[in-house]
């Protein structure tokens, strides 16, 4: 019979640590922490394969699972002295979901289990606190209603509040057992009256009642978003857990709490945590009291009593496990805990979300603690994560009018247009709005919408709630617990302290690093890049062998580029220099020109912008390496498109309206995309490549001669599908690069490659090398010209695309390894037959998304090329290629 039934308690476990898939995160460190030794109230986990059975199955058991898990709970009765069910011993459970990937507060719970009006009466004689027994029967039916009887919960919450209001009370702890037996009795009445069925009496039937139910909630929308945000697969399902209960909520020596090993917002080695006395499970995190720090160090006027203070032998004894835990796991880790009349038990730990500046400091301090190798620092940061790092922060010369101040939750700065519903941020900002997304709290309904957001804003909440943790694990910045707002849903507005009312759709910032809320959109300042960061980026230059090089058209790319760590310039855009100022002026000379003569002219006006940018760049890449494209898009694209527009031109240019009107027309194309573009300008004109190949020469030679420093320039022609293509325009580069030379009397190497980027040229690359000293895929347009799918027009139906699952990944973020990778890895075989030295790199906007450099390092390539704000990503994401191949 296969095992479907794991037990852990008293020292000792069926399962462990390594079991996670088997047995989920949760029940697999319950199941460590156990035979470890620390204090863990004994249980059992149905594993995540009866999960997939489950489904397989038409949501029937497999056999042999009910006897397992009779058997498990015979030994949490044998080691509890107490029996589930029994009127005056009775055994109450918790049923807890949780799968192989964390997925926090996606999945239901049940606490309390196994009571009824009989039991109720064995814990009554048991612990002697009839108000206790009937807290935890009222939270049992609240719970057990909503997760397992699907009722709102906002029904039985109603009657709680109305309870509330006739005794005048504010909070749960005040009201008397008598008024939670009544509560007991109302809360009964109404899942009779709402569900036309009783509340089941029957501990059995409870059991089932809730393993089905956390087994069900994998399938819940709210679970579903979640795995598809975080890339878990649907298949690999979640385990149940069933414990014996502990109570934090027996009285003033009882507690629930939860806590990070290290400050999960920086780092910063000190034990961070929240509890709240007389509370039970996620009292703490779903705001309803404000929770207490657990202890002094970072100690504020104001802030409620320590339990170092409160409770110091628990207090102390909780450190010792934080210590135990974390040489255990090497790892910081996030822990819940109970105390029970002055006992204290843990109930989960995992390893902790962070903040990607936490992960950075983690990694690199424990290096230096001993605890982890270099190579593991590299491997705990994900390379997606790093984003968050490389962006702004608020500008601390900036004015700015603070309105509020919250809890700091999530670091980095944002600005957007306000919204208080998860629905419409995601609609504002599928229609290019920023937002910033406002809450009472946020519930895990909510995630859709703090997905889409820049930023996060609560009223309620500390730093272990909702808001807090998802928006530190997306990498948004969050000020959480902002009391003094007052937010309305109703009127769709937010009133600060002072009383200044601001409305739906207009603009604030969030400070997530100093918890401030300001008016408007205040200036932001780019990222350091020293310290930990410099630390650990120099351990992944020394793992890795992929070159990161970036795309980069102006010197001040270029600059924030190398101060990223960029090993050169894999795709300077020329074309974008055209555009600049009074250039255009002369490049629509050029194409209004009639003939050789004056598109000559035009040319030579041209040529000295061009040089002077090269050598800008030049200069700041001091002899890295630095491709430089010839012209790439259709010349229509420089030409003005409104009657105002061509007006003025024809006005300057002096030609007549009608002129410039009919130039526009006869250059219009039905599919620019694959018309008059690339190489097939340079075939066409060839005096335009001529000019920028001079331009580029000349600027290295000038370089060359005043700086002293070498450069290679390497010269790289757009859009070749046949090698006739490559051999003419190369003979041309050939010539006007000798003639800059001897002009000069210096000798400048430069080298001359193509792009790959239409599917024929990755057919055809062992004939393109012979001309070519490098190649570079443009995978932009290998993807466009691939999949036969214009990028500018998928944007209506890609996301369908996704969503249906036709494709697993927009093929545009993720580069397509069966199909557009298959042409990238065949054309760089291809090439190198030819030509064994070939150089060859990618750079497309793949070049800086983890997965697609993966796949560059796995096939050889010698470098990525990305943008200068993803040059670290890449380098990581190259390291941990070079690490994980053994
Ligand atoms: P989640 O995965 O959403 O965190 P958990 O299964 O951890 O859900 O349970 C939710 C809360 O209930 C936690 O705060 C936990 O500490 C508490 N809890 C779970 N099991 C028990 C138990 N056996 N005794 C006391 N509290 C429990
Ligand atoms: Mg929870
Ligand atoms: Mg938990």
């Amino acid at each position: 019979m296969k095992k479907y039934v794991f037990s852990f308690g008293d020292g000792k476990a069926d399962g462990s640590g390594s079991m996670r898939e088997l047995l989920g995160g949760k029940g697999a460190n319950l199941a460590e922490m156990t035979a470890i030794g620390l204090p863990v109230p004994a249980g059992f986990t149905l594993t995540t394969e009866v999960c997939t059975e489950f489904y397989r199955n038409n949501r029937h058991y497999p056999d042999g699972l009910v006897e397992q898990v009779k058997e498990g709970l015979g030994k949490v009765e044998a080691q509890m002295g107490k029996t589930f069910g029994d009127p005056t011993q009775p055994l109450l459970v918790s049923v807890r979901s949780g799968s192989r990937a964390s997925m926090p507060g996606m999945m239901d719970t049940v606490l309390n289990l196994g009571l009824n009006d009989q039991t109720v009466q064995g814990v009554i004689d048991q612990s002697g606190d009839p108000r206790f027994a009937y807290d935890s029967y009222r939270r049992f039916i609240q719970m057990y209603s909503n997760v397992v009887l699907d009722l709102e919960s906002a029904k039985l919450e109603h009657i709680l509040e109305q309870m509330k209001e006739d005794k005048g009370v504010h909070l749960d702890t005040e009201l008397s057992a008598a008024d939670l037996k009544q509560l007991v009795s109302l809360f009964k009445k109404k899942v009779q009256e709402e569900l036309g069925q009783g509340f089941p009496e029957d501990p059995e039937e409870q059991l089932w009642g809730a393993i089905g139910a956390v087994f069900d909630s994998w399938m819940n929308p709210r679970a579903i978003t979640y795995r598809k945000l975080n890339d878990i697969p649907a298949d690999w399902g979640t385990a149940v857990n069933v414990q014996s209960m502990v109570f934090g909520n027996m009285g003033d020596d009882c507690a629930t709490g939860v806590a990070f090993t290290r400050d999960p917002s920086t780092g910063e080695n000190y034990f961070y945590g929240e509890y709240l006395v007389n509370a039970q499970g996620e009292d703490v995190v779903a705001g309803i009291r404000t929770p207490q720090p657990i202890n002094k160090a970072k100690h504020k006027p104001g802030d409620l009593p320590a339990m170092e203070d409160v409770m110091p032998d628990c207090y102390a004894q909780l450190v010792g496990i934080r210590d135990i835990l974390e040489k255990h796991y090497r790892d910081m880790q996030d822990i819940e805990f109970t105390i029970e009349t002055g006992k204290l038990y843990m109930l989960q730990t995992r390893t902790g979300k962070r903040t990607a500046h936490a992960a950075i400091h983690i990694a690199t301090e424990m290096v230096q603690e001993g605890l982890i190798s270099e190579k593991e620092a590299v491997l705990r940061i994900d390379p997606n994560q790093l984003d968050q790092l490389l962006h702004p922060s608020l500008d601390p010369k900036a004015e700015k009018q603070v309105i509020a101040k919250g809890l700091p939750a999530s670091p980095g700065a944002a600005s957007g247009k306000v919204v208080f519903n998860a629905d419409e941020a995601e609609e504002m900002a599928r229609l290019k709005n920023k937002v910033i997304l406002v809450r009472v709290e946020t519930s895990p309904e909510d995630i859709h919408g703090m997905h889409a957001a820049q930023g996060i804003l609560t009223a309620r909440g500390g730093m272990t709630s909702h808001a807090a943790v998802v928006a530190r694990g997306m990498g948004k910045c969050c000020v959480a617990g902002c009391g003094e707002l007052k937010i309305d849903y109703e009127k769709q507005q937010l009133t600060t302290k002072s009383g200044q009312v601001i409305k739906r759709g207009e603009i604030i910032t969030l400070d997530g690093s100093a918890g401030e809320v300001i008016l408007g959109d205040v200036p932001k300042v780019q990222p350091e890049v020293s310290g930990d960061f410099a630390i650990l980026m120099a351990w992944v230059d020394k793992f890795r062998r992929l070159k990161v090089r970036t795309n980069a058209d102006t010197p001040h790319d270029s600059r924030v580029a190398r101060e990223f760590g960029a090993e050169g310039i894999g795709l300077c855009r020329t074309e974008h220099m055209f555009f600049e100022g009074e250039r255009i002026q002369a490049v629509r000379e050029m194409i209004l020109a009639d003939d050789l003569e004056g598109r000559k002219k035009a040319l030579a006006k041209i040529m000295p912008m061009q040089k002077g940018d090269f050598k800008g760049i030049f200069r700041e890449m001091k002899g890295l390496p630095v491709t430089i494209r010839l012209l790439d898009p259709p010349l229509h694209e420089f030409l003005p498109q409104t009657d105002d527009d061509v007006a003025e031109l024809a006005a300057v240019a002096g030609v007549k309206f009608s002129e410039v009107r009919e130039h526009v027309e006869a250059l219009h194309e039905f599919n620019p995309m694959l018309g008059h573009r690339g190489c097939r300008l340079g075939i066409t004109y060839p005096e335009v490549y001529d000019m920028q190949v001079q331009a580029i020469m000349e600027a290295a030679c000038e370089l060359v001669k005043e700086e002293g420093f070498e450069i290679v320039p390497e010269i790289m022609i757009p859009l070749v599908c046949h090698v006739n293509e490559l051999r003419i325009l190369r003979e041309n580069a050939v010539q006007v690069a000798e003639e800059v030379c001897n002009r000069f009397g210096v000798r400048v190497d430069y080298l001359i490659g193509t792009m790959i980027e239409l599917p024929r040229a990755a057919l055809m690359a062992d004939k393109i090398a012979r001309e070519a000293d490098f190649f570079s895929f443009g995978t932009n347009d290998l993807t466009q010209t691939t999949y036969g799918l214009s990028r500018d027009d998928a944007g209506h139906f890609l996301p369908d695309y996704v969503e249906r699952g036709v494709f697993k990944k927009d093929p545009f973020v993720a580069l397509d390894r069966a199909g557009v990778g298959q042409l990238v890895r065949m054309g760089t075989e291809k090439g190198r037959q030819t030509r064994p030295d070939l150089k060859v790199g990618i750079c497309g906007e793949h070049g800086g998304e983890p997965s697609s450099v993966v796949f560059c390092h796995e096939i050889g390539l010698d470098y990525v090329s990305c943008s200068p704000y993803r040059v670290p990503i890449a380098r990581l994401a190259a390291a941990h290629a070079a690490l994980q191949e053994g």
